[in-house]
């Protein structure tokens, strides 16, 4: 499972950040992933409390944020689905467009004890 993998690395980073910069546990972890990132929210949170017990994440409360990944493309004038800021429009080629949401999985907010 894709997700679980995911929720492995997330872990993996907080361990990180604990090794560092030591804290008992995680009080609240907010997430950001975008809707192109090829995350399934929902697998992911279970994924996500499924490896806390024991772990830093046990008892953490987690959000999960989902903004939709699509860009405004200023030559056809309409929104557009990409994978990256560096993407031309899908539908005209152009390069005139203003991204309007991420399509990465990354930790916005962290909160410890
Ligand atoms: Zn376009």
């Amino acid at each position: 499972m894709h997700e679980l993998s995911l929720a492995g690395g997330i872990l993996r980073v907080l361990e990180q950040t604990q090794e560092h910069d030591p804290f008992e546990r995680v009080a609240h972890l907010r997430l950001e992933a975008g809707a192109l990132s090829g995350v399934d929210i929902s697998a992911l949170r279970f994924a996500l409390q499924a490896i806390a017990p024991g772990t830093c994440l046990e008892h953490a409360s987690i959000d999960i944020d989902e903004p939709a990944a699509a860009a405004w493309c200023m030559q056809c004038s309409q929104s557009v689905a990409i994978q990256s800021r560096l993407d031309a429009c899908p539908v005209c080629g152009g390069y005139q467009l203003q991204p309007t949401s991420g399509t990465e999985l990354r930790v916005m907010e962290l909160q410890v004890v």
